[in-house]
């Protein structure tokens, strides 16, 4: 199946599934959106006030900013895929409760396994620490991390939540130093993928010419 049909029938199976503890009558899931066939996911925290209107992610004043910082990167939204450690908004825009991000852990697991991504950006401390437990975001932001997740080889890269740099001006110089790097940190994996690809063929080659 591919990764677009994969993915919509996801997210049918979360719109029917009333367990989900913050879907109400007010809130509309927000699953996620992109390019379904990337090799880099964003994850967010929750949907806000826009995003649970809308449907879509990170389309409010964070993301707003995000798509400021993308271009830092050298990234458009269209290439890559975002969604949320939750898909429902939280009242009041509160912070998700351990036991409501483990109920929607379940689908972003399968999300991260159909995308499955080369990189992962975690966007704020809550998407962070399904990855990086117990480290500090003041310390680890816009660095690489190379993390077994689930069976699978996962570049990790923990940002500041975009709007955390909205309500602290320091916070936003060093995000847009982080996108700046993020740049340069995309180019060498992609480049060590192509060298990969060619010592792949070379093994072909000599391969072909035993027979
Ligand atoms: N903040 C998030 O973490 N996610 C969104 O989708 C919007 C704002």
């Amino acid at each position: 199946m591919d990764k677009y049909k994969a993915l919509h029938d996801l997210r049918d199976k979360m719109e029917a599934d009333d367990s989900l503890p913050l879907k109400t009558k007010e809130t509309k899931l927000v699953f996620g959106s992109g390019d379904t066939r990337t090799s880099i996911l964003l994850i967010g925290e929750g949907p806000g006030a826009t995003e649970n209107l809308l449907g879509l992610p990170f389309v409010g004043q964070a993301g707003k900013l995000l798509d400021k910082l993308f271009p830092l990167a050298g990234l458009t939204r269209k290439e890559v895929f975002i969604t949320n450690i939750v898909h429902h908004r939280p009242p009041e825009n509160r912070d998700p409760t351990p036991s409501e991000i483990s109920a929607y852990g379940k689908y972003l697991d399968k999300i991260i396994e159909i995308i499955n991504p080369e990189v992962i950006i975690t966007l704020g401390r809550y998407s962070m620490a399904k990855f990086l437990p117990n480290v500090f975001i003041s310390s680890v932001h816009g660095k690489k991390y190379n993390v077994f997740w689930h069976g699978r080889d996962i570049v990790v890269i923990p940002m500041y939540h975009p709007a955390a740099s909205l309500r602290n001006g320091n916070v936003l110089e060093m995000e847009k130093t982080d996108f700046v790097n993020l740049k340069e940190i995309l180019k060498k994996i992609q480049d060590e993928e192509k060298t990969k690809e060619k010592k792949d063929d070379t093994v072909e080659v000599e391969q072909m010419s035993l027979v």
